[in-house]
């Protein structure tokens, strides 16, 4: 109600200009819907009664199929650069909030049902999301969560018991597959491509920006509007060298300066688990520094620095997982100059946010790989050869690391033997390699002894950053593929799975092997956009 909306509330695809959503309600048609999966956790943080769930009219509910008491439906407007390209409207196109939800600890969470029909968004799309994509993201957006990361949740998942049309990725043939949505969770699913939106539309709507920004900062960043002008804030400044912005005289700048730094903690967080978005278009950074929008992501099995999970970003790996710190950049840089048209930061205050993201993703970066190999302090040398190894004999990124903390800081281990803990992990090195990593596992053991830290705390410290369980793309495509003939089974064991990350599971250790061989073929390792 404090930002303007769009007069029409029909779903007719168009341009929806001079406002920041449009009123318009779940239509997905729905048959029958079922629960597939909820989360726990999430129901808990909107004090949802968990009997809630074993409602009769639940599926319903959450499909969209019956509107629910007190909600205000609505489908955000907003924009995005994709692929580095301007593309204009893109906007909620087939998500519709709901509503929010005010918590017993005042927080605000924003429910979303994704696939739940057409919007003004839609373009030429169909509303709606299919049950693969919707598992993804609903196994995903936990995962993540579980793992420490900043992400939007997920409530719930309910198949609407109707079929959608889908282009395949490698026939081209289209196919039918079972319709599903996704409630998804945020305080808040703005994004860059929310304020862009409005800036590309030139003088008339950059008021907007502004509004939408006065908004943000009000409800998602307090502090900053609390901040005092008089107050002499723990901001630091950067290098002597550099000029000095002074943060508390904008709070626009303050703003973009906290965007720019959650973004670069995300990112360096995505680097340490190996996860790669794979469509980090301006419109899917969000403002709160949160993962969002879980098409074609992958976390990384052999490591592979080219590795990009989504067939659309061939050739070009523009997404590929060692491009995402550099591409956090390129979309600070593109929410900056939104914020400096807008005249709501000056060009010192935009570079200095970038600047600072550039600090602060190397800070959490090598804290984060550091903390990964139990290191007292960051070794760039070390950290270096270790990825360079790991790349020329793709190594699998998680049971790597998990396996590490076996090592003893024992430097009179005879040199052939010091590759026996990490020997599932080498299995498939040539005897010419073993004297690399030899070397190395000498010089990591000789830097482990110098640090005084004992072997047992050591690695109660490493397992509790280096995941045993991820979710890997084939347990998912497992999931996937009895869900599709009715066995949500897979889908539940998953995501307890995921809930525990870094904790032993017994009976669980299949679900940490290394991808079988079919896991190799397209459309499970490799996705599309749309889905
Ligand atoms: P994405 O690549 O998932 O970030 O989506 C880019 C844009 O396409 C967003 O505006 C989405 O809302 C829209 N979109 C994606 N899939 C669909 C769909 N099936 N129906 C309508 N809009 C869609
Ligand atoms: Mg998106
Ligand atoms: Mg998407």
């Amino acid at each position: 109600r404090e930002l303007p909306g769009d007069p029409r509330t029909d779903s007719f695809p168009r341009e929806v200009l001079h406002a920041c959503y449009t009123k318009v309600s779940p239509s997905a048609e729905v048959d029958d819907p079922q629960l597939v999966a909820w989360s726990e956790s999430v129901a808990d943080l909107l004090d949802l009664d968990h009997k809630e769930f074993e409602r009769s009219d639940f599926p319903l509910l959450f499909s969209g199929g019956s509107p629910l008491v007190g909600a205000l439906p609505y489908a955000q407007c907003y924009g995005g650069h994709q692929f580095g390209m301007w593309a204009g409207q893109l906007g909620d196109g087939r998500a519709i909030t709901l509503g929010e939800i005010l918590n017993s600890k005042s927080q605000r969470w924003e429910l979303q049902l994704k696939g739940a029909g057409k919007t003004p968004y839609s373009r030429f799309a169909d509303g709606l999301a299919v049950l693969r994509s919707s598992i993804r993201e609903f196994l995903c957006s936990e995962a993540m969560h579980h793992l420490g990361i900043p992400t939007t949740r997920a409530l719930c998942l309910v198949t609407t018991g109707k079929l959608v049309t889908r282009d395949m990725f490698y026939d081209g043939n289209p196919k039918e597959e079972p319709g599903a949505i996704v409630c998804r969770v945020a305080q808040s699913f703005l994004r860059f491509g929310s304020y862009q939106i409005h800036a590309s539309r030139g003088e008339e709507d950059m008021g907007l920006v502004r509004a939408l920004a006065d908004y943000a900062v009000k409800h998602h960043f307090p502090h900053i509007e609390n901040m005092s002008k008089s107050e002499s804030l723990s901001f630091s400044t950067g290098d002597e060298e550099h000029s000095v912005v002074d943060l508390t005289s904008n709070k626009y700048a303050a703003w973009a300066v906290e965007v720019a730094e959650r973004t670069a903690s995300l990112i360096a967080s995505w680097q340490g688990v190996g996860f790669t978005h794979g469509v980090l278009n301006t419109d899917n950074m969000s403002i709160l520094g949160l993962t969002i929008d879980y098409g074609p992501f992958g976390f990384l099995d052999a490591f592979d620095p080219r590795f990009t999970p989504n067939t659309t970003d061939l050739p070009g790996r523009r997404y590929c997982f060692a491009n995402q710190p550099d591409i956090g950049l390129w979309n600070i840089a593109q929410f900056t100059t939104t914020l400096s048209a807008a005249q709501l930061i000056n060009d010192k205050e935009a570079n200095y946010a970038m600047e600072r993201y550039g600090n602060k993703f190397m800070d959490d970066y090598q804290a984060i790989m550091t903390k990964k190999l139990g290191l007292p302090k960051y070794n760039k040398q070390l950290i270096g050869k270790l990825l360079s190894h790991m790349a020329v004999d793709k190594v699998d990124y998680t049971n790597f690391f998990r396996l590490l903390s076996n090592l003893k800081a024992d430097t009179s281990i005879p040199e052939d033997q010091l590759l026996v803990p990490l020997k599932s992990a080498l299995l498939d090195i040539g005897r010419e390699r073993k004297e690399a990593w030899t070397d190395w596992v000498k010089a990591y053991i000789h830097e482990l002894s110098t640090s005084g830290i004992p072997d047992e705390q050591r690695k109660i410290s490493m397992d509790s950053v280096n995941p045993k369980y991820i979710l890997r793309n084939y347990l998912c495509q497992t999931a996937i593929d009895a869900a599709e003939v009715g066995d949500f089974g897979e889908v539940r064991r998953l995501l307890k799975l995921i809930e525990r990350p870094f904790d032993e599971q017994p009976g669980m250790e299949k679900y940490a092997r290394l991808p079988p061989a079919w896991a190799y073929r397209p459309g499970v390792c490799m996705l599309s956009c749309s889905s």
